[in-house]
């Protein structure tokens, strides 16, 4: 869904029905399940606020298989004209949440997927306890239990130990 800024009208506009967004995200994993979200703009401004919630994908931080999970993203954001150079852009200390649009165009499932992406969880688990990989063999241990030693030797440990032994005492 894309917004053509100065069709904003005053009284400001909201999305609310996920249907009529179309496809939000690039991962077909990923589904918006509710959005509420105001625009108002303010000059060449515009502020998104509201919230959403959705469910993604990630890889397990542990054994790299698919962990679905449920995210909810509280929307803040100011949106100003893109400039026409980078270097001219002087954004305050308490304008952290500042994006771009460009051409007149606010396009809204961008903004859902940028602030959906900040909301993932930075260590995804696939479940609580997740096992991980082995090591040594790579193999899912949530799967199965292979037979590797917890801990491999290490080959430069080794190699330090012969040569320590054969040095004289
Ligand atoms: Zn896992
Ligand atoms: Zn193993």
């Amino acid at each position: 869904m894309v917004v053509r800024v100065p069709d904003i009208p005053s009284e400001g506009l909201s999305v609310t029905e996920v249907d009529a967004l179309g496809s939000v995200y690039r991962d077909p994993a990923w589904r918006l399940l509710a959005v509420r979200l105001r625009l108002e703009r303010d000059g060449l401004d515009v502020f998104v606020t509201g919230e959403l919630r959705a469910t993604v994908s990630q890889a397990c931080g542990r054994c790299l298989e698919p962990s679905p999970a449920e995210v909810t993203a509280a929307v803040d954001v100011r949106l100003v004209p893109r400039p026409a150079t980078a270097d001219n852009v002087e954004l305050a200390a308490d304008d952290l949440d500042v994006d771009f649009y460009a051409e007149d165009e606010l396009d809204v499932n961008a903004l859902i997927e940028a602030e959906t992406t900040l909301a993932l969880p930075m260590k995804p688990l696939c479940r609580e306890g997740c096992l991980g990989l082995c090591p040594v063999c790579g193999g899912n241990r949530n799967v199965v239990q292979c037979a590797c030693p917890q801990r491999p030797p290490d080959p430069r440990l080794t190699a330090l130990k012969d040569l320590a032994a054969r040095l004289p005492h």
